[in-house]
């Protein structure tokens, strides 16, 4: 996949406030319903956040933790959703796996 028209949104990396284009970025999204869910098509309806699409601001002294302490505390905040035990997990599922595909 390479855009080379220059039309690739850019945003912020809610975490450690690095721009970058939006292929770059991972997107979570606070669904209308208050889920918080790993975007992989960045279409999702609902308020997004992003977290740079690479090993950065995962916990790396586990490698299934997905996203670190300090990433769940911002996203927390981006998103004004309480990201609890099970959200997490499946949000780490989905970004673990993700991850593994590229
Ligand atoms: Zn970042």
């Amino acid at each position: 996949m390479s855009h080379k028209d220059g039309r690739i949104p850019i945003r912020t990396c809610v975490v450690c406030r690095e721009k970058r284009q939006q292929n770059e970025l991972l997107r979570i999204v606070r669904t209308p319903e208050r889920q918080i869910k790993f975007d992989k098509t960045g279409r999702m309806n609902g308020r997004g956040a992003y977290v740079c699409d690479d090993t950065v601001h995962l916990d790396m002294s586990d490698p299934s933790a997905g996203i670190d302490a300090l990433g769940r505390g911002k996203l927390r905040s981006a998103l004004r959703a309480n990201l609890d035990d099970t959200t997490v997990k499946l949000l780490d599922e989905a970004i673990a796996s993700h991850l593994a595909e590229q």
